[in-house]
């Protein structure tokens, strides 16, 4: 086996261990090519379907191409695909873009909020219906009890600090001092009733393990991670009023492994165009804290 093999592997042993041991989990799947790797090793683990509803946390500032490219995998692959929302903050325009809150604020409500509340059941669901291509009200409100995200330790600061099982309280808040040690791959998968679990199987890839394994399994991915002519691309995907792509020529995934290889960006964070991780300090921990993903 070489690393990618051993990577996919353990990936696809954690997900099947998370939907031997929990009742009632999802999985979050925010667009990007982490959480899009993620839903492949699902469909690898489960044979070709997906036995978990993926969820999308919409904040409605996501880039118009990620909601397309969403809808268009969640029908050819026969996802149950839910998005939530907090429908108020968006009604009543209590956003960043609109002026009335800063970036933390916003990202705590649109995001962190909207998460929670969607996790819970207490706020509405809504669910592709794979005739029609529509979303509808999802009837189910059962809470989740855990979910798996697609987050690297790699990627920033405060995901270092996850575990592959990490657990969460009744209101998803992460004490980053309390978690069960992992030693040796072991994982712990026995919690109190009523914990919320968070599982994390990508934790020990890198972002260039991502695109030898997007390249290797030529996984679909959007046109955004690429040049289009203009000598830009985005290196991490979110809201387009915070996210500024990087300088590179690259337009395709070849092209992208190469410019990683070449150190060009050994220095520059992988999340450098997030501009809510600058105002978090540099780092996200106070908003992962509060439950971001
Ligand atoms: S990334 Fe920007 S627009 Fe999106 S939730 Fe955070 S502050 Fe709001």
């Amino acid at each position: 086996m070489d690393h990618l093999d051993k990577l996919e592997a353990q990936s696809v042993y954690i997900l099947r261990e998370a939907y031997r041991e929990f009742k009632n989990i999802c999985m979050l799947w925010s667009i990007g090519k982490d959480s899009t790797v993620l839903l492949w090793l699902a469909r690898k683990a489960f044979f070709g379907h997906v036995p978990i509803p993926l969820v999308h946390i919409d904040t409605h500032y996501k880039i118009p191409e990620m909601i397309e490219y969403r809808d268009e995998l969640a029908l050819k692959w026969k996802l149950t695909m839910i998005y939530g929302e907090n429908k108020q903050a968006i009604q009543e325009k209590n956003t960043f873009p609109e002026g009335k809150v800063d970036r933390i604020t916003c990202c705590q409500s649109l995001k962190s909020e909207a998460l929670k509340k969607t996790l819970s059941g207490e706020w509405d669901r809504y669910i592709m219906d794979l005739n029609t291509g529509k979303y509808i009200p999802d009837t189910n409100c059962e809470r989740y009890t855990g979910v798996i995200v697609g987050v690297r330790a790699d990627e920033e600061g405060s995901r270092s600090k996850e575990r592959t099982f990490s657990p969460r309280d009744k209101e998803n808040d992460w004490d980053v001092g309390d978690q069960p040690p992992e030693f040796w791959n072991q994982y712990k998968t026995d919690f109190a009733p009523g914990t919320h679990i968070r599982i994390h199987p990508l934790l020990d890839w890198t972002e260039l393990n991502i695109w030898e394994y997007i390249d290797r399994e030529n996984i679909p991915i959007t046109s955004l991670y690429f040049d289009q002519g203009d000598g830009k691309r985005y290196r991490s995907l979110g809201c387009y009023p915070c996210t500024t792509p990087v300088e590179s020529t690259s337009k395709n995934i070849s092209e992208i492994i190469h410019e990683l290889k070449s150190g060009k960006f050994a220095h520059i964070a992988e999340r450098s165009g997030r501009a809510q991780d600058k105002d978090d300090g540099g780092g996200l921990e106070t908003l992962r804290k509060g439950g971001y993903m």
